[in-house]
């Protein structure tokens, strides 16, 4: 039998499943489709300025945080980090308001009571919510049966009504999901699990990143090699074969055959379906599920190159919104919420905004580049009205535009090869936990998924479902100790 791990994509979940298995004295060979690794860790030079495709920052660095016992497995701590300034690193403008969240729970709740006095409690109780849900987040590493865990728990309660709930005061409700472009804010199905999560890490600390997301990528490939991991890029899979009910090799589109002893796919769940297309084994029910599950929008980002020194650097995230944006109506296409994002050492600042896959479809078959006029007057607008939703915040932006160079979801789908360009993967509903939120094993029992489709998406979701499928191949006791987490 051979024993070679084949990890197919060299985004962050198959990037760090390898590091596990190669660190653990397993063979792995990783292949990844485009030129360069990382997948939406991705960075791309224009004027001189480098920029992030899709991964903008990172919460809970710090010692006894949600995400630095993974960083610190994964060897990632070292890089050039930059903490957001704590008085305010993520900003919320709702209309003419302003409102700061502090780092660390605490200052958070006092901050924010600052201006909502009367909902002092009840932001306590939120605070102290998110710090419970985040102190267990390692409790998935427990051995359990995966169907109770996402019955029973905070994957099967909705995040919206919980929200309602803990907090009365509908500008409150707003302020509190104004930092949520992190996720797709969708009343209807959104995990309590997801929000409390993600949310909880981003009040510990947040974290830019000098340089860009690529180092991340491309420090764990310089570790995965030393440790005697290969990876090769320009390698696009085809296809899955099987044998007797098992998957024995991946073929790729020049024609290579690569034997393997196990698979490990960390792409998007219905790529894998069409890479096995021809295995018999995989039923129809499995399929039928899967092609039914429905992904999160795409985001539009526009990368602004400032003229030197025309708009001061700052140190904090800023959400603006329309006062009158509902934040929960899931995967809009107005502009009345941008996310802008500044880059630690360059003249350069992104906006970012959700934009669905239908509203670009349209050129989805023309060539990069040949998707006409009308596709360029509409990226052009939609950055038009990026500005004009930031202008009273950011008055002197328009005129330190150097040069503007935008990403719609046909970009993501082109570059990074998210199905139908959509940010998060696979839209996670609370109301049916079991059929939305996958766990590693398929049905084919060498075949392991991984990466943001499966339990939560961005860092520290997809870190956290590395360890879950590694374990799959080494038993988690061994990782768990290394994390230091003394389960
Ligand atoms: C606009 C945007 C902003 C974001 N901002 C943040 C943020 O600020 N913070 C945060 O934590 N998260 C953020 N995220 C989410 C985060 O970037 C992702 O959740 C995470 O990087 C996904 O990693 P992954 O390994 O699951 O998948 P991917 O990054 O999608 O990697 C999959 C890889 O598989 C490769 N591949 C696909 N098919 C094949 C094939 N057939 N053969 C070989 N290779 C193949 C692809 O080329 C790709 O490299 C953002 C995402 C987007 C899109």
């Amino acid at each position: 039998m051979n024993e070679r791990v084949v990890v197919i994509g060299a985004g962050l979940g198959g990037l760090q499943c390898a590091y596990i298995l190669a660190k653990n004295g397993l063979r792995v060979t990783v292949l990844e489709r485009d030129t360069h690794l990382g997948g939406c860790l991705q960075t791309f030079r224009r004027g001189g300025i480098l920029f992030d495709t899709g991964f903008h920052y990172v919460g809970g660095l710090r010692e006894g945080e949600a995400l630095y016992p993974l960083f610190r497995y994964f060897n990632l701590l070292h890089l050039p980090w930059q903490m957001l300034d704590e008085d305010c690193s993520d900003e919320v403008v709702i209309g003419r308001r302003s409102f700061a969240f502090a780092a660390g729970h605490e200052r958070f709740v006092d901050t924010l009571s600052a201006d909502f006095p009367a909902e002092r409690e009840a932001l306590r109780t939120y605070a102290r919510f998110l710090k419970n849900v985040g102190d267990h987040m390692y409790d998935a590493f427990l051995p359990r049966e995966a169907g109770d865990f996402y019955t029973t728990s905070l994957f099967a309660r909705p995040a919206y009504d919980f929200l309602a709930e803990t907090i009365h005061d509908p500008l409150l409700r707003q302020v509190l999901s104004g930092t949520s472009l992190k996720m797709e804010l969708n009343r209807e199905s959104l995990p309590l699990y997801a929000f409390a999560q993600i949310n909880n890490s981003y009040l510990q600390s947040a974290w830019r990143l000098r340089g860009g997301g690529q180092q991340i990528a491309d420090h764990l490939a310089a570790d995965i090699r030393s440790m005697g991991g290969e990876i090769r890029t320009g390698v696009d899979v085809t296809a899955i074969e099987e044998r007797d009910r098992l998957a024995v090799s991946v073929r790729t589109r020049d024609g290579e055959r690569i034997e393997a002893g196990t698979i490990i796919a960390d792409i998007h769940p219905r790529e894998v379906l069409r890479l096995m297309a021809e295995c018999g084994s995989l039923r129809k029910v499995y399929r039928s599920r899967i092609q039914a599950l429905e992904d999160t929008a795409g985001m539009f980002t526009a990368n602004i190159r400032l003229k030197p020194g025309a708009l001061p650097y700052e140190n904090r995230n800023i959400f603006v919104h329309h006062e009158t944006a509902d934040l929960w109506r899931h995967s809009s296409s107005q502009t009345d919420s941008v996310m802008v994002s500044f880059y630690p050492g360059q003249d350069a600042v992104d906006l970012l905004t959700p934009m669905r896959w239908a509203d670009v479809a349209k050129w989805a078959e023309k060539p990069v580049g040949k998707r006409g006029e009308d596709y360029v007057e509409y990226k052009n607008g939609k950055v038009e009205a990026c500005l004009r939703l930031i202008e009273q915040r950011f008055p002197s932006l328009r005129d330190a535009i150097e040069s503007v160079h935008t990403s719609t979801p046909l970009t993501y789908y082109r570059y990074t090869h998210t199905h139908e360009g959509s940010a998060f993967g696979i839209r996670k509903d609370w109301r049916s936990p079991l059929t939305t939120i996958l766990a590693p094993k398929t049905p084919i029992p060498n075949v392991l998924l991984t990466g943001q489709n499966l339990n939560l998406h961005g860092l520290l979701g997809v870190s956290m479902t590395s360890v879950l499928t590694a374990s799959h191949l080494i038993g988690m006791d061994s990782i768990v100790k290394e994390l230091g987490l003394g389960m």
